[in-house]
């Protein structure tokens, strides 16, 4: 056969991409739909595009090369190998994998197919017998009827790849500049106010601190500092999801108000109205150290409130080639298109993490780093909000702390613990899982000892006594019931318990409160606390009074998760809602209509039921939760009247 033109193995590249990427883009808009418009979607979708054009595009250059090289080679050799027939081959088997791939994904997501293991291998060999075959029959017709089938599929292709220049250059021209922090609107800065340092950590359950009574010792540091800290026993996390639960933190909104129900989720909401920007325009300088993408101020698109903004891929692996090639692609990338950046870090991803074992990801102390690098510089008070990605999963503590709890050998590596998937879980893996909650609780070991090294440097630097420091988590993490992780519709105490310790400037004598409060709270509580008033779209009350000794609010707390609702402008009609009054907690599940009730004093494993026996007690707060999402539904109705919004329903 004689040598391959460029143009066809582009030809046979580009098809390949093209199909792995409209694939990938329909699951991700099923996702996607629920918190942007397709207009808004649209110029991401176009990058992308451009982007897989380009690598199909160098691969078809690669390709070419090796083709001449290996020809060459070969030819001295006195062998000759079939470059045209290899490629041809390779097309055929690749497409079929993709094809089969789709399939199989189709097919999983609307029955429950179960995992195809031994077909997997099966399907594998069938595919490489037949476009063995097919080579061999076909031979020198191969390229020429392979181009010919496809060509009007190759050009369909290419006219959506010189579409995509359109929109996207469009998209760029129309969206201007990068996006800078607006001007504080304040003339004068009080600097005798004290500063504001919030370290919250991904995934810490206040169940599994022993600080809390946790059998395992995994906070040593912190039963310490509480003795010269406030302690909040009975903490919740407005929902079991990280960015819908930072979201309440962040605009002192429940998630049905803030609606960021999803992983990349924004709102109108949070541009508006957020803890940051009050701080700002009242002198603050406010800073961000997020380690976690899905809610850096960048994703939430509230960046315009951040003096310093370190990018979240500089607090993750730093030695890595993944790290600088993301960083690259990220820096332009993040201004325009911030959906095609989170795409493209999935794939990075799936490539360089491929054998990695790496022992700690996400090294707390790089986030720290970037904090004291920061602060020396800048104008006080300020606001420093450190997000950290440990104890979340997978849990990788490094030395001393590994093998603490867990054997050697024990979910020991970020691949074991892949083998488990977020949710539920059988019953019988529930050892397997256990030994993943040691691991956990060694990484929570982690956190604490990394906490002391931070505290005693904010000591050094002469900041401990000038700041009000907060130690706080996104929401808690599942080792039961059948449940792995956080997300999912579930409720229990170990999803949305957590810890909330405060240390003001200059205490000395602990004091610990056992009044309900809630994650909305702590912006209100720490404008009260340096005297900035609050303003009225905040939903949560300060704890300051409590903190002083004074009596609690009977007000209602509310814990949520809505994943399965659209978040633009539609009604809730799925998802739970919890509601924490006293000594009670009510479960409800929306669409099941049904609920669950525990008293937390006598019962804190939620392990009875009281629904059939407490039923004006399960009556009156049922009730309350119902209300407050009728009222919600009807508002959002009357929005999107006015909107003009076609209706659509969740009903699958
Ligand atoms: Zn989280």
């Amino acid at each position: 056969m004689k040598r391959l033109s460029l143009f066809k193995i582009f030809f046979m590249t580009h098809i390949v991409f093209m199909t792995i990427l409209i694939n990938d883009a329909i699951f991700r808009w099923s996702g996607i739909s629920f918190y942007m418009t397709f207009r808004e979607f649209l110029p991401n979708l176009a990058m992308m595009i451009l982007i897989f054009t380009l690598m199909a595009m160098l691969i078809a250059v690669i390709l070419k090369l090796i083709e001449i090289l290996g020809k060459s080679i070969t030819k001295r050799l006195g062998i000759a190998i079939g470059f045209g027939m290899l490629y041809a081959w390779s097309f055929l088997v690749v497409v079929s994998v993709l094809m089969v791939k789709y399939l199989k994904f189709w097919i999983d997501s609307f029955t429950s197919v179960p995992y195809w293991n031994i077909f997997r291998f099966v399907v594998l060999v069938m595919i490489l017998v037949c476009a063995s075959v097919l080579t061999w029959k076909l031979r020198e017709r191969l390229i020429t009827s392979i181009t010919e089938r496809l060509k009007p599929v190759f050009w369909v292709f290419l006219l959506i790849s010189l579409c995509s220049i359109l929109v996207a250059g469009h998209h760029i021209f129309q969206r201007g500049g990068q996006a800078s922090p607006s001007p504080a609107r304040v003339s004068h800065v009080d600097s005798s106010k004290p500063n504001i340092i919030l370290v919250t950590f991904d995934a810490l359950s206040a169940r599994d601190m022993s600080l809390n009574g946790y059998e395992r010792i995994t906070t040593p540091f912190l039963e310490e500092f509480v003795k010269e800290s406030h302690l909040f026993t009975r903490f919740h996390a407005n929902s079991n999801f990280t960015t819908t639960s930072l979201a309440s933190m962040l605009t002192s909104k429940y998630p049905w108000a803030h609606q960021i129900y999803h992983l990349e989720g924004v709102s109108e909401v949070i541009r508006k109205e957020n803890l940051a920007k009050v701080l700002r325009e009242n002198g603050y300088t406010t800073m961000a150290f997020v380690a976690n993408n899905a809610v850096n101020p960048l994703q939430m698109d509230i960046v315009k409130d951040f003096d310093i903004l370190v990018p979240y891929y500089k607090m993750w692996f730093p030695s890595r080639i993944s790290t600088s090639l993301i960083l690259i692609a990220s820096r332009e990338l993040d201004n325009y298109f911030y959906i095609t950046r989170r795409w493209l870090e999935f794939y990075f991803h799936k490539i360089f993490s491929w054998g990695d074992t790496a022992n700690s990801e996400f090294p707390i102390h790089l986030a720290f780093d970037s904090f004291f690098d920061q602060v020396t510089t800048i104008r006080k008070p300020f606001f420093a909000w450190i997000h950290l990605m440990p104890p979340h999963a997978p849990y990788l503590p490094p030395e001393p702390h590994k093998n603490t709890f867990a054997g050697k050998l024990e979910m020991a590596s970020s691949q074991a613990q892949q083998n488990f998937r977020w949710g539920p879980y059988p019953l019988s893996q529930q050892s397997e899982i256990d030994s993943l909650r040691k691991r956990y609780d060694e990484f929570i070991l982690y956190c604490d000892a990394e906490l002391k090294g931070f505290v005693n440097r904010l000591k050094e630097n002469r900041l401990y006594d000038q700041s009000l420091l907060i130690l706080s988590s996104d929401h808690g993490e599942m080792f039961e019931r059948g449940y792995y992780t956080h997300g999912g519709p579930y409720l229990y105490e170990p999803l949305v318990h957590i810890p909330m310790i405060i240390h003001e400037p200059g205490q000395t004598h602990g004091t610990q409160i056992d009044t309900l409060s809630e994650f909305i709270d702590l912006a209100p509580t720490l404008l009260d606390y340096i005297e900035i008033p609050i303003p009225k779209w905040m939903e949560g009350e300060s704890f300051l009074t409590v903190m002083r000794g004074g009596t609690p609010s009977t007000r209602f707390k509310f814990s949520m998760w809505f994943e399965k609702n659209r978040s633009l402008n539609h009604p809730i009609t799925t998802g739970t809602v919890a509601i924490f009054e006293g000594d009670f907690k009510l479960i409800h599940y929306i669409k099941e209509n049904r609920s669950e009730l525990y008293n937390l004093s006598v019962d804190p494993k939620e392990e009875h039921d009281l629904i059939d026996e407490e039923t004006q007690v399960a009556q009156w707060l049922k009730s309350t939760i119902l209300e407050r999402i009728q009222q919600i539904n009807a508002t959002r109705m009357e929005s999107r009247k006015r909107k003009n919004e076609p209706a659509i329903t969740n009903e699958k």
